[in-house]
């Protein structure tokens, strides 16, 4: 199936006088007819459901079909992308242990990986995502156990090279994990250019709708855990928390996500409601008209904002003169993300003036949904960021995160004229 199929088809397929929509198992828990059978459940001896913090089948489904959109063999839903930014470090990493990070990374993961992570014991070194690869190998070390960016860097629109991450990362014998937020799957899927592990906020684009937060992690497979078996001990020798089992050799190419279902979110807990996976799944099913028209509407914005005296600068990977629009041309041939950031004449003072000016476009904490909305990072998402960390996150006090809806692009474009004339 091609991937606008996909969209629609994937993950559920009802049999006979089943219902023809995904329905919403809103159960905890599963009967069984004997004591055996659901021992057997639980030593992952058989497939079935008995818990919902471990598997539920509306949740289930909507993995596969994330994991279809993005080429994977395996995946899992979390209940934020904050969840599963952390599981996907926490799956791999103990205390002691370290990884390599973009420094334009999503605010939120910045401070998850390089505050909360390090008093877990785990390190992380960020480096320029534009350095080169000699540059960028300088940050491995021997306990060094992941690499991890985003294809297009929230807020900073910065277009990861991602074959180059990949390269650096297999001649360490790490992982690549990529937030695939911003471009979702329709525009870019990184494991057709090396990358092992996808995240996702949900929130963003694949929700669309901004009714439910929520994550997912997938898995593409490719990762030999096997070949670095001293490095992996905890997916390639027997796990006491759980029977003993050794992943690689009972899950073989599930075995990164089987480990992080039956140990990390059998522990720690972040399962979204299957209320929320049910939402989710009906934003999945319109994912790429949606994409195609915030890109085409962001175009459009861009194009005016580039071309207009107020404004002082324009990142948009989309525009012919952007630094990254080369790698857009070759990741994201068909359009980036609905995500434009900008930066008024007159810094900090211009750029809190025109945001409260605007009346179509709204100030809220979001972005990568229907409706067009407007963010100072400076002022909200990156405020507990000081002066430093903020140019290492691509963030200057005037810069406008804006985030093009798919309303009528001319109407988008004249509130944000009418916000330009009150400066
Ligand atoms: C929003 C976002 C997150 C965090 O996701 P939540 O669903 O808000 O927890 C992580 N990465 C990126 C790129 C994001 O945009």
């Amino acid at each position: 199936m091609r991937i606008d199929t996909k969209c629609i088809q994937s993950g559920y397929t009802p049999e006979n006088g089943e219902a023809r929509v995904l329905p919403i198992y809103q159960s905890t828990t599963f009967k069984y007819g004997s004591t055996e059978q659901m021992g057997r459940l639980f030593d992952l001896e058989e497939n079935g459901y008995f818990y919902t913090r471990l598997a539920n089948p509306t949740n289930d489904a909507v993995a596969a079909k994330i994991t279809d959109l993005e080429g994977g063999v395996a995946g899992m839903l979390t209940s934020s992308g904050q969840a599963a930014c952390f599981y996907s470090i926490f799956n791999i990493c103990n205390a002691g242990d370290h990884f390599v990070c973009s420094s334009t990374v999503y605010g939120g993961t910045f401070n998850l990986f390089g505050v909360t992570l390090k008093k877990m014991g785990i390190d992380v070194t960020f480096v320029d995502p534009d350095a080169d690869e000699e540059e960028l190998s300088k940050a491995f070390k021997p306990n060094t156990k992941a690499m991890f960016g985003e294809t297009i860097a929230n807020p900073a629109l910065v277009v990861l090279d991602i074959e180059k991450f990949a390269r650096v990362a297999h001649n360490h014998g790490v992982p690549l994990i990529i937030d695939n937020t911003f471009a979702t799957p329709i525009n870019c899927r990184p494991f057709e250019w090396g990358a092992d592990i996808v995240v996702h906020s949900t929130t963003k684009y694949m929700d669309g709708h901004a009714t439910s937060v929520g994550g997912a992690i997938v898995d593409s497979g490719n990762f030999d855990w096997e070949a670095h078996k001293d490095k992996f001990q905890c997916l390639t020798t027997p796990d006491e928390s759980y029977h003993g089992v050794v992943y690689t050799e009972k899950f073989g190419k599930a075995a990164y996500i089987t480990k992080a279902t039956a140990t990390v979110m059998r522990d720690l807990g972040s399962i979204p409601s299957p209320h929320n996976a049910f939402l989710l799944n009906i934003g999945l099913e319109t994912l790429s008209l949606r994409v195609a028209r915030h890109c085409e509407n962001a175009k459009k914005v861009a194009e005016y904002l580039n071309n207009n005296d107020k404004i002082s600068w324009v990142n948009f990977a989309g525009l012919s003169n952007d630094k990254y629009y080369d790698l857009a041309q070759k990741y994201l041939p068909n359009g980036t993300c609905g995500v434009i950031s900008f930066g008024v004449k007159g810094g900090r003072e211009s750029a809190v003036k025109f945001m409260d000016s605007l009346k179509l476009a709204a100030i809220v904490t979001h972005v990568a949904d229907a409706r067009t909305s407007v963010l100072h990072p400076a002022s909200h998402t990156h405020r507990q960021l000081n002066d430093e960390e903020l140019k290492a996150a691509g963030v200057t006090p005037d810069l406008i995160r804006f985030s093009v809806g798919i309303e009528d692009a001319q109407d988008i474009i004249e509130d944000i004229q009418q916000a330009l004339d009150q400066i």
